[in-house]
């Protein structure tokens, strides 16, 4: 069993039940963690609180050093801490190396940009004031994470939302807790307590309670559309500041230009990486009728080579997906496509060599069109559905015809192209012939429905800070402005 981590403790709180955490690639159970209930929540918040009176006065210095011992624990225990994300989220280690990588390296960013502005000085109105603006910590941090990228986009709400003064209570994901509670042991253990608190539970359970606790100004959110939504709503009243990462549908658009086995390449990457479950996958792809067959063919005879199997495997490409829920809603989008006439060219089923795991083979389609759920709503799993079309400028249409905005990719050496692309184009991120790939100054997040939040760079520090205007005149004396009106 593992607890929760609250003001510094390990604690099973008033759990009196408890959540069984399975490894997708086996079904096997690794763990279980404690149901938590609004009282661990209360618990939690209160402890930050408490904390956070003394962490947003922590010199700059200490704080950035502190920042920097978490990634070092973190790179300290890098290979036992790759194991359990591929243990209980499924993708392959490769990607976990790279996953934690990030991790390591997002609060040693963070902590350096901690110490490197609180504000800025304008000029005054007169000679005899000082006016300049503070960004300061909001308080206590809620930052509720999803199942995909557990510790990636853990540490991309806290490392700025410490950097920034605040104290967090984390809520992991209830299919993925394991890491987080690791990290609470082995990285964060070194800060005071309360600082970080990690609250295990169901999102109605734990994750709601935070949302509505009056203790906790900001509410850092990746997940669904329906829950940032819902989230949006509780949190109205109240005005809290919200930070929201929500749904995607990304379009991959290839040019005419490019070389057919490389895009090949790059759009099963961007299509399969962590089984097709990412915000920014390449959920819908467009390609040039002039030459859709090269690569149709291009596309297809990739992703046949592709190996699929247990994440612990050197030589797996893609792991399981997370679990049935998802490979069901995966699978109804293919069966709808299918049924409405988009051809099956590879994939399309569970692998018969692999009796236990969510598996699913990866499954390219041509033939689809918009009016399909698949060109429309979010399918989160191992699927390329390729859609032809006439002119740049209906590749344009096609891409921005969606209401999510998180990111879109265009594969091209076309200068024109590409410059059109990314101005025309209303998504967060636009990636050209590499994507996916992130930067650390660069913000991450989106447009449209997928909420405007940013991580990463200036701007992600920016999300958990917030600003006052210092006005002081040097002096106390009657000014020619006040009453009464109308002196000489
Ligand atoms: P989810 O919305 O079901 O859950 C996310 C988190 O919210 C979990 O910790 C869950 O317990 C909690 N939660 C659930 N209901 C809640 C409630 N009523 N109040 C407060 N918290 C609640 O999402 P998921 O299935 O874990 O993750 C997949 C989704 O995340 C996909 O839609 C994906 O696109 C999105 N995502 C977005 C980004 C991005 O940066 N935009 C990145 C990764 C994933």
């Amino acid at each position: 069993m593992k607890l929760m981590y609250i003001n510094g403790q390990f604690t099973q709180g008033s759990a009196t039940e408890f959540i069984e955490v399975a490894n997708p690639a086996t079904e096997e159970v690794l763990d279980v963690v404690p149901r938590g209930t609004a009282r661990d929540v209360e618990s939690a918040v209160s402890s930050a609180k408490e904390a956070f009176e003394s962490w947003r006065k922590v010199g700059a210095n200490e704080r950035t050093n502190l920042l920097h011992e978490v990634a070092n624990g973190i790179r300290a225990h890098n290979d036992a801490i790759v194991r359990l994300l591929t243990e209980e989220e499924g993708k392959p280690l490769s990607e976990n190396h790279e996953e934690l990588d990030w991790v390591a390296s997002t609060f040693d960013y963070y902590a350096e940009l901690s110490r490197h502005d609180r504000g800025r000085v304008i000029p005054p109105g007169e000679e005899s004031q000082f006016n300049f603006i503070l960004k300061e910590p909001y308080g206590v941090a809620a930052c509720i994470v999803p199942w995909n990228y557990p510790l990636l986009l853990l540490a991309w709400k806290v490392a700025p939302a410490l950097a920034a003064g605040n104290t967090v209570v984390i809520k992991p994901s209830e299919v993925t807790p394991l890491t987080a509670l690791y990290l609470a042991e082995h990285c964060f253990a070194g800060l005071p307590a309360g600082v970080v608190n990690v609250v295990t539970g169901y999102g109605a359970e734990t994750g709601e309670p935070l949302v509505k606790h009056p203790d906790v100004p900001v509410i850092a959110f990746t997940g669904s559309l329906a829950t940032g939504q819902r989230i949006a709503s509780h949190a109205a009243p109240m005005m809290k500041k919200l930070h929201l990462e929500l749904g995607g549908k990304d379009a991959t658009v290839i040019a005419e230009d490019a070389d057919p086995e490389i895009a090949a390449k790059a759009v099963a990457y961007a299509a399969l990486i962590n089984a097709g479950q990412v915000c920014t996958s390449a959920e819908r792809v467009y390609i040039p009728k002039s030459k859709a067959k090269k690569f149709t063919e291009a596309i297809v005879e990739h992703v046949k080579t592709l190996r699929l199997g247990n994440g612990l495997e050197p030589t797996t490409d893609m792991g399981p997906m997370i679990g049935e829920t998802f490979r069901a809603k995966f699978e109804s989008h293919i069966a709808e496509a299918h049924a409405l006439g988009a051809r099956i060219l590879t994939g399309g089923g569970r692998p018969k060599q692999l009796q236990k795991g969510y598996f699913h083979e990866p499954t390219v389609l041509a033939g689809v069109d918009h009016s399909m759920t698949i060109m429309r709503e979010e399918t989160f799993g191992p699927a390329i559905p390729l859609m032809e079309y006439a002119s740049f400028d209906e590749a344009i249409a096609l891409t921005n015809d969606c209401q999510y905005g998180l990111g879109a990719v265009l594969l091209s050496n076309d200068p024109q192209k590409v410059k059109r692309f990314f101005e025309d184009v209303k998504a967060g991120t636009i990636w050209i012939n590499d994507p996916l790939t992130d930067n650390y100054a660069g913000p991450f997040g989106g447009m449209k429905l997928s909420g405007g939040a940013r991580e990463l760079g200036i701007e992600g520090l920016d999300e958990f800070r917030e600003v006052k205007h210092v006005h002081w005149d040097f002096k106390l004396e009657e000014k020619s402005y006040w009453y009464p009106y109308g002196r000489e």
